[in-house]
């Protein structure tokens, strides 16, 4: 199936066929340094014009509940897609939540929640994409290096797909991921270093024994996947473009995945205009923001309760960066404390419990509210990217779980007393 899509470098511009196994675009790969983020990286392209004359826009938006947009995904067949249900998450309108609060809300706020996800996380988007190209082609064991949410992700996903799953660790992950991980069957590897560590083991590892690698920005499919949430976000804004995106970025590859989501519907001519991308990274981890206008890499050790956004060095900078650049795309960081508050006004305002990493996107939002840079009636979407329950640890400090009391309606009224009003 060649003909439907190509890979492009987003460096050299070279173009490849996407007929077999491709992740960095060869040539600018053996220039790459280690310290610094890889070149190489590359965007899949399609027939944009074919698309437009085969595919009306009302039957592409018709094929998000038939085949998930599959004339803009680099597959032959639906029928080699996960049987979970990928993606397809809820968009919620917040309208009043914040009553009581100092907030005076006078936009629209949208939160899509993908830790609804089957693995909980906005990575079954990739992994889910990945695993079906796999399939396609005949390829039975999948790798991945991870810090958590992206392994247990393709080990959950594989699982359904009756594919085997190998995933090189951090030994530090969260021992949710890890349990995850080991509970869909996978092959964990918990190495003693880094995420980089794991991610050079990894492409070893598919070097040697042609296991399909699904590294983060690494293997191109994995930005591919992570678009369909903007398809979805344009549907479920009654064909409307937001206005703003909040986006949690570590890697820089949701970034990237939003942005192309949003990028194919301008080729394809049926949106005029991009919305306004924002970068959230955590203070303690800001190695793309750092980068943005730096002319030579420097990478600070990263160190935030967000885990799945703490990253030396990203993975997907240059595209990301890129996209930035030609799209007018925003940046902001916030602390580990702003995060720890707003996963509190989060979870207690909307009833969403998220991940710190995906609850910096929301913090992200907040910052830019408090500092008036929301401008009323506009249209303003957070990228929730997963479930709270992968890092209880992260939280600990903010809750206090109560003492036990005897099963006695005494001890209970003296609760009542102090938590609740006299009446219901
Ligand atoms: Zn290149």
């Amino acid at each position: 199936m060649p003909d439907k899509f190509h890979f492009e470098c987003v460096d050299c511009k070279t173009k490849y066929l996407g007929d077999k196994v491709m992740y960095l675009c060869p040539p600018c790969e053996k220039e790459n340094k280690p310290g610094l983020p890889p070149r190489g990286v590359l965007k899949t392209i399609y027939d944009y014009s074919a698309i437009r004359d085969l595919t009306s826009t009302e039957k592409l938006f018709q094929s998000l509940e038939e085949d998930h947009f599959m004339p803009l995904l680099p597959l032959s067949s639906y029928s080699y897609w996960p049987n979970l249900n990928i993606g397809r998450t809820p968009l919620y309108r917040i309208n009043d939540c914040f009553s009581g609060e100092e907030y005076n809300q006078d936009f629209e706020l949208y939160l899509k929640d993908d830790s609804q996800n089957p693995t909980f996380s906005f990575k079954d988007r990739a992994s889910a994409l990945v695993s079906a190209w796999a399939k396609e082609n005949g390829i039975k064991t999948l790798i991945a290096a991870s810090t958590g949410n992206a392994g247990s992700s393709l080990a959950g996903i594989c699982a359904s797909q009756g594919q085997k799953a190998m995933i090189v660790v951090p030994a530090a992950a969260p021992l949710a991921k890890l349990t995850q991980i080991l509970m869909y069957g996978a092959n964990l590897v918990p190495v003693r270093g880094t995420y980089d560590d794991a991610f050079d083991l990894s492409v070893q590892i598919s070097e040697k024994y042609g296991y399909y690698n699904r590294n983060t920005a690494y293997n191109p499919l994995t930005i591919e996947g992570k678009k369909t949430v903007s398809f979805e976000l344009y549907r479920q804004l009654n064909h409307q473009v937001p206005d703003r995106i909040f986006i949690p970025a570590g890697d820089g590859v949701i970034y990237a995945g939003v942005c192309k989501g949003f990028e194919d519907l301008l080729k394809l001519g049926i949106i005029d205009r991009m919305p306004v991308l924002v970068a959230v990274q955590a203070e303690g981890s800001r190695n793309l923001i750092n980068n943005l206008k730096n002319k030579t890499f420097v990478a600070t050790p990263s160190k935030t309760i967000a885990d799945s956004i703490s990253v030396d060095v990203p993975k997907c900078f240059h595209m990301a960066a890129g996209y930035m650049d030609e799209y007018h795309g925003e940046a902001v960081s916030v602390s580990d404390q702003e995060i720890l508050q707003a996963s509190l006004l989060l979870s207690r305002s909307t009833g969403i419990f998220s991940e710190p990493a995906a609850v910096a996107a929301f913090a992200g939002m907040l910052k830019y509210w408090d500092q008036g840079l929301i401008p009323a009636q506009s249209k303003n979407v957070v990228l929730l990217t997963g479930s709270g329950l992968k890092d209880l640890t992260a939280v600990q400090s903010s809750i206090q779980i109560p003492d036990a009391v005897e099963p006695d309606i005494r001890s209970v009224e003296k609760i009542i007393q102090k938590n609740f009003s006299q009446t219901s």
